[in-house]
């Protein structure tokens, strides 16, 4: 057993909590627990379901604790806040209560197991008023251990207390359930763990940063015993660099995480198409010791805040500081909900490519070069400017690699040729011919299309167009019909193409003929309609 783990088993037994007004961030589960025991009306069994480490095993303690103690004078009842002095309340305490026994269903799963348990299950109690047995991980037991469980469970004895906790409820019988009166433990929030943190670090005389509070938060994740664990890290190792301030990044260098600032760096980057910055800014979170796929998942976190922000108005913890935090909120009001949403399909999917590459580094920067030339759809978003009218992103890169031809990939319409490749992804095939052949482009801009028809051509699909661009791209377009020449159409263009290639071929073959004839001529070829 490491060192670490010593001072945080000290750590958490320290500040296990005893009550049910201790239990952080579960004050539903409390009341209601409090009316049970009010009442008298206690289940046969409980039943506590959340996260690893969210505090189901404490829990149950507290419940083994509350109906066994007996008071500071030995005459008490029942009670929702055990003393923690009595007899009872210190050997529950102590893991040594005779009446309470806790057994881990992983390593007792089966049925011989099972009928030890109810066999002892027919005796009174010795010590307490119930026999409580707590079974953690109970969706582990076989299933003839849940059989033989759930006879007992049908008729239970009088003096006979069940407490099971799980993190699968799926994988507990209904049978089972349903005798059960189930309390589902909440993921601790974050402004909660942060000011409990905060309060333990201080406790231990140590001072952490409100950034660093916040790293360790975000990677606790709602668990408290996580979240515990990691700060007992962070404090053993700021105590090993002789200080007593807890910073971010000595977190950060522990989980292994990357800089915060360089990430929303490099999303600025992505959303902006800038393909150079991008790539610098994965080198240089490379060179810091940052892994590929953990560079994908913050991107993805960042993308699903500003989801989340600009639908619910719901800022997420980041863990960014001031300054970054307003960056990101800047681009998260600069930046369309349709870009974030297949700016986070192309990430899924890139994220099961990456887990299966060989290559990561180089894995991770296609799928963000991918996101690059996809964004460039990148509009300023129309609450914020107040107009109806979309302006394109100036910075838009222009490449063949514009359009990205995956199955599952939206094509992004930035240019003319790209709406032709999405109305024929969308088996538009009428209005993709049309396209080709009766009109000439004259001007093309996100949002705006300027048109010239061949005469005597109808105009109704213009309006089919504007349908399909609205719908495609959750946007108003604007299509206007001119007089103005415009560009040949797509069809002449292509034919025009065809007939240089052609004649390409024919000259290719009279040079080399001419050549063979003459090795010193010097020749020069001139198109005939130009000559
Ligand atoms: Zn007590």
């Amino acid at each position: 057993m490491s060192e670490n783990n010593t001072v945080y088993r000290v750590l958490a037994r320290k500040y296990r909590p005893q009550k049910l007004s201790d239990l952080k961030g579960q004050e539903l589960l409390a009341q209601s627990l409090r009316q049970s025991i009010a009442d008298g009306r206690i289940p046969h069994a409980f039943l506590f379901h959340g996260i690893r480490g969210i505090g189901k095993t404490t829990t149950a303690r507290i419940v083994a604790k509350a109906l066994n103690c007996i008071g500071e004078d030995g005459k008490g009842m029942m009670t929702s806040e055990p003393c923690g002095i009595c007899k009872s309340c210190v050997a529950i305490q102590n893991d040594r209560h005779l009446d309470v026994l806790e057994i881990d269903a992983a390593s007792h799963t089966s049925v011989d197991d099972m009928r030890e348990l109810i066999d002892a299950a027919r005796y009174k109690a010795v010590q307490g008023r119930y026999k409580i047995f707590i079974i953690d991980e109970v969706h582990m037991l076989s299933k003839s251990a849940f059989n033989a469980l759930l006879k007992t469970l049908e008729e239970p004895p009088a003096h006979v207390k069940f407490i099971f906790a799980t993190t699968e409820l799926k994988k507990i019988p209904d049978t089972i359930i349903s005798r059960c009166q189930r309390f589902d433990l909440k993921r601790i929030d974050q402004p909660m763990l942060i000011e409990y943190l905060d309060l333990i670090a201080q406790k231990e005389g140590f001072k952490a940063t409100p950034q660093a509070l916040s790293v360790l938060a975000r990677a606790a994740d709602g668990s408290m015993r996580d979240g515990l664990s990691l700060l007992d890290q962070a404090l053993s190792l700021t105590q090993a660099q002789k200080s007593t301030s807890v910073e971010a990044s000595l977190i950060r260098a522990m989980l292994g995480q990357a800089d915060r600032g360089l990430l929303v760096d490099l999303l600025s980057a992505l959303l902006k198409g800038e393909v150079k910055e991008a790539i610098h800014v994965v080198n240089t979170l490379f060179e810091g010791g940052a892994d590929a796929a953990s560079v994908l998942q913050d991107i993805m976190d960042f993308v699903y805040a500003m989801v989340t922000y600009k639908t619910q108005k719901i800022q997420t913890n980041l863990g960014l500081s001031e300054t970054e935090t307003a960056h990101f909120l800047d681009m998260t009001q600069k930046t369309q909900i349709s870009v974030l949403l297949q700016s986070w399909q192309v990430l899924l999917k890139g994220y099961e490519e990456l887990l299966k590459s060989p290559l990561q580094k180089q894995s991770l920067e296609m799928i963000l070069l991918r996101l690059c030339y996809m964004v460039p759809l990148t509009l300023i978003d129309n609450h914020v400017d107040g107009t109806t009218e979309t302006k394109a992103e100036k910075k838009n890169p222009k490449s063949d690699l514009t359009v990205v031809k995956t199955e599952e990939t939206v094509i992004a319409i930035n240019d003319f040729d790209s709406l032709l490749c999405a109305l024929e992804a969308k088996k538009e095939m009428m209005l993709h011919s049309q396209l080709r052949h009766d009109v000439h482009l004259v001007e093309f801009q996100i949002g705006f299309i300027q048109l010239r028809v061949i005469q005597g051509i109808k105009t109704d699909f213009i309006q089919a167009l504007k349908i399909f661009l609205h719908d495609y791209t959750a946007h108003e377009w604007r299509i206007e019909i001119t007089a103005e020449a415009g560009q040949k159409t797509l069809i002449a263009q292509e034919q025009d193409k065809q007939a240089k290639l052609n004649q390409d071929a024919i000259n290719q073959t009279v040079v080399q003929s001419i050549l063979k004839e003459f090795p010193d001529s010097k020749i020069s070829i001139q198109n005939r309609e130009h000559s």
